[in-house]
C-alpha cells in the first residue's frame, strides 16, 4: 500500500526545537529505527543532507546507505525524492518505512489510476516525507506534469540510489539515469545526494559529473565485510563440495550463481534432488515466473536460488547465509557485488567460489563475440583470475583491489587465514621449473603455450616452433592444465611473473622472478588439488563469535514462524517485519514488555507497539513452558 493511513503517526512531527542537527538525528535513529549508534559514515552522510550540501556516499552493500537519506527526510522541510532503479525494491522499502511509521510512498507504472491519484493527493497535502520514483519519471517525455507536482510539494533533496547506474563504466548502466542531470536546473534549491556500492574512482567521477553535483561531500567507506568468510576451490569436485556447503546451511537462505542458463537448470535440479528447497532463476524464464520466484525467496518460502547474474539488484533479503559461485564471474567488481548479498544483517555468512581456467576462456570468448573484449575487460578478467589463484588473505586482496590498505595480518575469515589451504612442499623447485620454461620460451609466449610445453603436449605448432626440443618440455607432465595454470596465476599474483603485450599477452619474468630462479628468493604456493574435507569453520572474530551466544535456538525458530505468519498476513517479506538479528536478541534476552523490546537494537517505537506484542506473547508462553 503506497499511501499511509491517516492515523499513521508522523515521526517528523516531534518537538525538536533547540536541538542540534546531530542530536536530532540521534534521537530519530533511536525512536524510529531503534538504533543507538551510527554505522561508519552514516553520521557524516546524514549531516551533509541536513546541511543541504550535495554528497556522494560509497559504502558496500549492507553498509546502511538507505538510512542516510531516510532519517534526514524526517527532519528536513519539504519532500525527499528517492530515485531507485527497481520497482520491486521501491515497494519493499516503502513497506518497511510504513512499518516504522514513516509516511512514504512510491509512484511508478505499477500503480493504477486510483492509486496514483491517492499519492498525488498525499503529495499535495504535504502528507509524505519520502517519495520513491523511477528515473524516467523525472526526465524526458511525459514527466512535465509530475515535475510540476513535485515543485508544488516542495522538494528538499533528491537521493539517487544505486547511482553507479549512471556510469557506463559500472556494471549496471541504465541510460535513463543520464537524464537526471537535468534536475539541477529544474530544482535549483534542492540538494542532490548519490549512493552507491561501486567503489572504482572512474565510476565515482562519472556520478559527480553526470549528476552535476556541486562541491559534493564525497564519503567513501571501508569495503571490508568482516562477517563474510571467503573460500575458493578449483571446480574439479563441485558436486561433493557444494553438498557440504548446503549441509552447513540447511534451512538457511543462499544463492548459487552460475555462468549459464544450462548450468542453472542442471544445478537447481540437483539441489532439489538433494532435498534443498531450491528454484532456478535466469533471464530465459518469463517475467511472471521470475518475479514469483524472487518473491518466494524474499518471503523465505524457498531457501536457495540457483541463478545467473540476472538475479540480484532487486533482492533485499538480509539473512542470506551463503553465496556460491559455481563459476568465476568476469570481474572482481561483479564478485564483490554478488557476494555482498550475503550477510547483510551483519551476521556470519559464507562465500564460496568454484573456478576453473575454462571459466576465463569462456568469458573471453563471450566478450570477444559481443565486441566487448577490450583492454578494460581484459584487465578486469585477469584481476579476477589472479584473485582466484592467489595465496594471500582474501579480505586483504579485495580491499587492496579497491584501493584500501588493510590493517592486521589474520582476518580469521578466509580459507587462507583459517589455514585450510595446503601448501606445496617444495614451492621454489616448482616455481623454478615454471620460470625457467618462461625463459626458454624467450619471454615471448603466453599462458597457453607455456602450459602445453611444460606438460609436454606435442602439436604441429609446437614442433614447428621447435618447442618440443626445449629442456623444459614435459617437465611438469604430471599436472593437469587447471593445476598448472593455477600455479602460474599464483606466480603472477606474487609478482614473480607479469603479463605484457596487449592483444596477445606474453609472460615475462619480473626482477623478483629472476631472483627466485637464481634461488635467491622465497615463495609459497598452495596446492591446486585440495583435500576434500574442509573444517566447517566460519568467521570467528569476536563480534561474530558472540552472535549466537546465549540464544535459545528453538525459541529463535519459533519466533521466525511468528514472523512468517505476520509477513504473510501483511504481504511483506519477513525482514520487513523484523531482521534476524532482532529475533536473535529476542531469543537471547526474552523481553517481557514493549519497553523491554525497545532495548533491542533495531526495534523502534512503532514496531514495539505493533507487531511487537505478538512476539512478546510467544516469549511469555515459552517462559512458562506451555
Ligand atoms: P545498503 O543500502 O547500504 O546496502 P541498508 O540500508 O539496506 O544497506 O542497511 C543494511 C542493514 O543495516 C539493514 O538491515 C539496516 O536496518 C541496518 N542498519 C542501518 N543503519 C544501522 C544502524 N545505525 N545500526 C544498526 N543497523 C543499521
Amino acid at each position: 500500500m503506497p499511501v499511509p493511513s491517516p492515523d499513521t503517526q508522523s515521526p517528523g512531527a516531534q518537538p525538536r526545537a533547540a536541538q542540534s542537527p546531530d542530536a536530532r538525528l540521534t534521537e530519530t535513529l533511536r525512536r524510529v529505527w531503534g538504533f543507538r549508534e551510527f554505522l561508519p559514515l552514516q553520521r557524516e552522510a546524514m549531516a551533509a543532507v541536513l546541511a543541504g550540501r550535495d554528497s556522494l556516499l560509497v559504502l558496500p552493500t549492507g553498509g546502511g546507505k538507505s538510512l542516510c537519506f531516510q532519517a534526514p527526510a524526517l527532519l528536513t522541510e519539504g519532500l525527499a525524492v528517492v530515485v531507485s532503479p527497481l520497482i520491486s525494491l521501491m515497494k519493499d522499502q516503502v513497506d518497511g518505512l510504513a512499518g516504522q511509521g514513516v509516511p512514504a510512498a512510491f509512484y511508478n507504472s505499477s500503480l493504477d489510476a486510483g492509486e496514483r491519484a491517492a499519492v498525488e493527493r498525499a503529495l499535495a497535502g504535504g502528507a509524505l516525507r519520502l517519495l520513491y520514483v523511477a528515473p524516467e519519471r523525472l526526465a524526458g517525455d511525459g514527466s512535465a506534469g509530475f515535475l510540476d507536482l513535485l515543485e508544488r510539494a516542495g522538494v528538499a533533496f533528491f537521493a539517487v540510489d544505486e547511482a553507479h547506474c549512471i556510469s557506463q563504466w559500472g556494471h549496471a548502466f541504465r541510460p535513463e539515469y543520464r537524464l537526471l542531470g537535468g534536475l539541477r536546473e529544474r530544482f535549483p534549491e534542492a540538494s542532490v545526494h548519490a549512493y552507491t556500492a561501486t567503489a572504482t574512482p572512474r565510476v565515482r567521477h562519472d556520478i559527480v559529473e553526470q549528476l552535476r553535483l556541486r562541491d559534493p561531500e564525497v564519503l567513501v567507506g571501508s569495503f571490508d565485510r568482516p562477517n563474510l568468510t571467503y573460500r575458493v576451490f578449483p571446480r574439479s569436485d563441485l558436486a561433493a563440495r557444494l553438498k557440504t556447503v548446503l549441509a552447513r546451511h540447511h534451512g538457511e537462505g543462499g544463492i548459487v550463481y552460475c555462468n549459464s542458463r544450462k548450468q542453472v537448470e542442471s544445478l537447481a535440479a540437483r539441489l532439489a534432488d538433494w532435498g534443498s528447497r531450491a528454484v532456478a532463476y535466469h533471464a530465459g524464464l518469463d517475467g511472471d515466473t521470475r518475479s514469483r520466484r524472487q518473491e518466494a525467496f524474499a518471503r523465505e518460502e524457498v531457501d536457495v536460488v540457483v541463478a545467473t547474474v540476472a538475479f540480484g539488484m532487486g533482492i533485499d533479503r538480509s539473512n542470506v547465509r551463503f553465496v556460491v559461485h559455481a563459476g568465476a564471474p568476469r570481474s572482481i567488481e561483479h564478485y564483490q557485488q554478488e557476494t555482498g548479498r550475503a550477510g547483510r544483517d551483519g551476521l556470519p555468512a559464507e562465500c564460496v567460489l568454484f573456478y576453473s581456467p575454462a571459466d576465463f576462456a569462456a568469458w573471453r570468448g563471450l566478450l570477444e563475440s559481443g565486441g566487448e573484449w577490450d583492454e578494460h575487460a581484459r584487465r578486469l578478467l585477469n584481476a579476477m583470475q589472479r584473485f582466484a589463484a592467489a595465496t594471500r588473505c582474501r579480505h586483504r586482496q579485495l580491499l587492496e583491489y579497491f584501493g584500501e590498505t588493510c590493517a592486521g595480518s589474520d582476518c580469521a575469515a578466509c580459507d587462507w587465514c583459517l589455514g585450510e589451504l595446503e601448501l606445496v612442499a617444495e614451492p621454489v623447485v616448482l616455481a623454478q621449473k615454471i620460470l625457467s620454461c618462461v625463459v626458454r620460451l624467450e619471454q615471448r609466449w603466453g599462458m597457453g603455450r607455456l602450459v602445453d610445453v611444460l606438460r609436454g603436449r606435442g602439436s604441429d605448432k609446437i614442433t614447428a616452433a621447435g618447442h618440443d626440443r626445449l629442456s623444459t618440455f614435459g617437465l611438469l607432465a604430471e599436472l593437469s592444465i587447471g593445476e598448472l595454470r593455477g600455479y602460474v596465476d599464483q606466480l603472477l599474483d606474487g609478482g614473480f611473473l607479469r603479463q605484457a603485450g596487449r592483444e596477445y599477452p606474453v609472460l615475462q619474468l619480473t626482477d623478483q622472478g629472476a631472483e627466485l630462479l637464481r634461488g635467491r628468493a622465497e615463495c609459497r604456493l598452495y596446492r591446486q588439488e585440495r583435500p576434500r574435507k574442509v573444517k566447517a569453520k566460519t568467521a570467528k572474530r569476536p563480534a561474530a563469535a558472540e552472535d549466537w551466544a546465549g540464544v535459545d535456538l528453538e525459541l529463535f525458530e519459533a519466533l521466525r514462524e511468528v514472523r512468517l505468519d505476520i509477513a504473510r498476513e501483511r504481504k511483506v517479506p519477513p525482514y520487513v517485519v523484523f531482521h534476524d538479528s532482532v529475533l536473535r536478541d529476542m531469543a537471547r534476552y526474552r523481553p517481557a514488555t514493549p519497553a523491554d523490546l525497545l532495548e533491542i537494537r533495531g526495534v523502534g517505537e512503532k514496531k514495539a507497539q505493533d507487531p511487537g506484542p505478538r512476539f512478546l506473547d510467544l516469549i511469555a508462553r515459552w517462559g512458562t513452558g506451555t
